[in-house]
């Protein structure tokens, strides 16, 4: 069945550590080697030895409306012929800041980069600078990118293969993050009485995407925002899985919630390496070359990636049906999930909130790392192979949720669902 993939893998291990540019990819925690992709196109994509999937990692989040979309990718051809990256301004950077703008009222100015990664760690580094306090207060399972930093008991990948902290990052880094346990406002509190004043921020994912899928109790973001205000603290929404996602919105429009910045990342590039930070003229304007905060970036609002999220971004904003027929797709997934874990009487759980889904393997409530660590991810791995069989390509992990497209038919989720009752019965 990966005859090819086998055979390309065998040589990405010569030339690139683990065979892969990003450790989930490996698929190393569901005990398989990497697939190798040759194309993908709606909700579906193509192995290079001709197998098929209905997809749902969908490139991690930018896919909101599946793959190859012919609107997202309008006018690509011109932009290659005309050259991809000038290091001077083009008019489709101020049209997507003015977008983005008009999109988020929290947001009164933004800053591109490259990726979710770049734009949390520049989004700290202004929250320092602004506060001038050092210590930044995130949650454990929440996962912000690969920064120094942040790279603190985080989830995604670091949890998969169980390294709380990654060897590289010197202690004097991590010695001003303080970790606080997600959904629990008293551990926040606790933290705030003892070093308040030198917090500079608190960055969250106000839907944890990381830990497989799990939303805020309520209260949780309203605590946030409360005790952050209190401290003359910053608060910073992760919205790089959210944004454009939960709601056109996010999730700070989802809940009514006001941060202080915002990061953004994956559906804002339709595809294509971005990033971006934006918040309070009051905060922004610190950033070079208006104050002194400095940011760069060689490739930040390339033409080519411009126009994809820019294209993207419009076409959300011009079909906000979109996001019913989203969360309508999860809602058949759940319910078709829920009957079989019914009918099977097995300790399963699934977490979804508007169009964000996953499934977990355990008896849950699953509201923070504490209980989502308690998974059983061999049963996980298990089943991901089964669903592979059956044409259906999960995320290869536990700790990550899946990516429902727009392209996403009723067909696709009936598939699934049925694929899922096969998969389970054979899992336990
Ligand atoms: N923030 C969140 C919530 C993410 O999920 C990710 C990546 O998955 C990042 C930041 C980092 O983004 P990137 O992989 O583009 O650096």
């Amino acid at each position: 069945m990966f005859k090819k993939s086998k055979k390309i893998y065998e040589d990405a291990k010569k030339y690139i550590p683990g065979g892969v540019n990003s450790p989930v990819r490996a698929f190393k925690s569901v005990d398989l080697d990497p697939i190798f992709i040759e194309k993908g196109k709606g909700s579906k994509i193509y192995d290079v030895d001709g197998n098929s999937y209905i997809d749902y990692i969908c490139s991690w989040g930018p896919l909101i409306l599946g793959h190859s979309d012919e609107e997202v990718l309008d006018g690509i051809d011109h932009i290659l012929k005309n050259g991809t990256s000038f290091g001077v301004p083009t008019e489709i950077e101020v049209k997507m800041a003015k977008l983005i703008v008009e999109s988020y009222p929290s947001v009164d100015m933004v800053r591109m980069v490259n990726s979710g990664t770049e734009a949390t760690m520049s989004a700290l580094r202004l929250a320092r600078a602004y506060t001038k306090r050092n210590k930044i207060l995130k949650f454990e399972g929440c996962y912000h990118g690969h920064s120094d930093s942040l790279l603190v008991k985080s989830g995604s990948g670091a949890i998969t293969f169980n390294v709380p902290t990654s060897p590289g990052v010197p202690d004097y880094v991590v010695k001003d993050t303080i970790v606080c346990k997600y959904n629990d406002l008293e551990s926040v509190e606790k933290a705030f009485n003892e070093y308040g004043d030198d917090i500079a921020c608190i960055i969250v994912e106000p839907v944890a995407g990381n830990m497989g899928v799990v939303p805020p109790i309520e209260g949780f973001l309203e605590g946030l925002r409360d005790i952050t205000s209190r401290y003359d603290s910053l608060l910073i929404f992760d919205e790089v899985i959210t944004g454009f996602r939960l709601s056109y919105g996010g999730a700070q429009q989802e809940f009514g919630i006001d941060p202080d910045i915002t990061c953004f990342g994956k559906i804002i590039g339709g595809g294509l390496p971005v990033g971006a930070y934006g918040g309070k003229k009051h905060i922004m304007s610190n950033i070079s070359p208006l104050g002194d905060v400095y940011q760069a970036g060689t490739l930040s609002g390339n033409p080519l990636a411009m126009n994809m999220g820019y294209n993207l971004i419009t076409k959300l904003k011009d079909n906000r049906n979109i996001y019913k027929e989203l969360e309508k797709k999860a809602i058949k997934l759940e319910n078709g999930l829920n009957d079989i874990i019914d009918n099977l009487n097995i300790d399963c759980h699934v977490n979804r909130i508007k169009g964000m889904i996953c499934l977990f393997f355990g008896k849950g409530p699953f509201t923070n790392y504490d209980d989502v660590k308690e998974c059983d991810t061999e049963k996980y791995s298990i089943f991901f192979k089964k669903m592979i069989e059956e044409g259906i390509l999960l995320p290869p992990s536990q700790f990550e949720g899946w990516f429902i497209t727009y392209a996403h038919s009723d067909e696709d989720i009936e598939i699934t669902i049925e694929a899922a009752n096969k998969a389970l019965k054979n899992t336990y």
